[in-house]
């Protein structure tokens, strides 16, 4: 099965890579969702790991980069690349939704950048946090990239179409994007969305959301955007390839996901 799926949205291509597989438990992914929600979920079980590649025609951009070498059941996301033809060395700008290892461990190899060529943009709270941790992993693996980065405090269009957004909760710096071509939009969740099912009870979090209850304000914000804009979803952590719509259900505080495409 194919784990490159392309999207072209306007004038802007794009491209859903899996980076493989991301092991968790049940009690880590669903922290306070209702059993009789989760029931048939088993008690471990692998998150899909998606992330998304822009070529606007004049850059190249990947939203975050996968586990790299930090998992071994993961860091596929560079032999898709390969697969398609693209080498590191192009891609002219890394954007960093936040900081967890499943989306930063790929920054680095042998402590050098990953991508060579790439400006990485991040929000300066994001970092100021995990600089605060300067044992944990994911300040070893950003300061591998220190020298490369750019740091934003504030919602910027970073190219035409490509707006940078605060959206915080999971983390304290967690962005998410808008892109937008020729009249259509799409809103990239990252973790802001971590499991179709979950839209049944918005309040759930994932253990390592840093602040749930500010999460769940963002979550819903990013719900009634994507509803109000008629916007495509792209969530990193649904299943593959990740993009889909989200529609309110019936029942009050309840929403759905419609993939575009099963993987
Ligand atoms: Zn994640």
């Amino acid at each position: 099965m194919s784990k490159v799926y392309t999207l072209q949205l306007g004038k802007i291509n794009m491209m859903s890579i899996s980076d493989g597989a991301f092991p968790v438990s049940k009690q880590f992914f669903f922290a306070n969702t209702p059993e009789e929600i989760i029931r048939d979920i088993p008690s471990h079980f692998d998150a899909p790991l998606n992330f998304l590649y822009i070529d606007t025609g004049d850059k190249r951009i990947l939203v975050d980069v996968g586990f790299g070498q930090t998992l071994a059941e993961a860091g596929q996301l560079f032999l898709h690349l390969e697969s398609q033809g693209i080498d590191p060395a192009d891609i002219d700008t890394i954007i960093i939704t936040h900081a967890h290892m499943d989306h930063i461990g790929g920054l680095s190899y042998d402590g050098s950048p990953a991508f060579p060529n790439a400006e990485y943009v991040i929000r300066k709270d994001e970092w100021d946090h995990w600089k605060s941790k300067p044992e944990s992993n994911e300040f070893r693996k950003l300061k591998d990239i220190a020298d490369h980065l750019t740091f934003i405090t504030s919602d910027r269009e970073l190219y035409p179409g490509i707006h940078l957004i605060h959206a915080p909760g999971h983390t304290v710096g967690h962005l998410s994007l808008h892109i937008q071509s020729e009249g259509k939009s799409l809103l990239v969740a990252s973790d802001i969305l971590n499991d179709p099912i979950t839209l049944q009870h918005l309040p759930s979090y994932i253990r390592a959301e840093m602040s749930p209850r500010q999460g769940l304000e963002t979550r819903k914000k990013f719900l009634q955007d994507a509803v109000d804009k008629k916007a495509l979803v792209f969530a990193c952590h649904y299943p593959f390839p990740g993009f889909g719509y989200v529609h309110k259900a019936k029942e009050k505080d309840r929403w759905k996901w419609s993939p575009i495409v099963t993987g």
